[in-house]
């Protein structure tokens, strides 16, 4: 897979790391292959360092679009095919802030390009509640 890891202030690395799609592993996620992934001003701040809780080396890329490639089997509301953009947000799914769709505010709450590996990449899983056209 080709990605682009910050490795640090002002340093972006372009790896091909020769690691084909990840699977899916859980069965309400879904495999996108990334098509398309913004540069926005907080990935500057990330990357010039200024962003404090947000630890090298990552993955930048939190707003992005993709093709649904794979779908596991509790998958409903994407098939394969399926083009989709994404919240970066994924929250646990269950908790009350989950529920209301405040994902921000989950306890267990991650954030790709931020907290967890982004989209500067070739695909990227997601539990398929990050489709965001369906949120409300
Ligand atoms: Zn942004
Ligand atoms: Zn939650």
């Amino acid at each position: 897979m080709r990605k682009v890891i910050w490795r640090g202030r002002e340093v972006l690395e372009f790896v091909q790391d020769g690691e084909g799609p990840p699977a899916v592993t859980k069965p309400d996620e879904v495999r996108l292959r990334i098509t398309a992934a913004g540069v926005c001003g907080t990935d500057v701040h990330i990357i010039q360092g200024k962003v404090r809780f947000v630890e090298p080396p990552l993955v930048l890329g939190h707003e992005f679009a993709g093709v649904v490639e794979e779908c596991g089997p509790a998958v409903k509301r994407v098939r394969p095919g399926d083009r989709v953009k994404c919240d970066s947000v994924v929250g646990c799914g269950a908790c009350s802030w989950c529920l209301r769709g405040a994902t921000q505010f989950c306890p267990e709450g991650s954030e790709f390009g931020i907290t967890r590996d982004g989209a500067w990449c070739e695909w990227l899983v997601a539990p398929e509640r990050v489709d965001s056209r369906f949120s409300r």
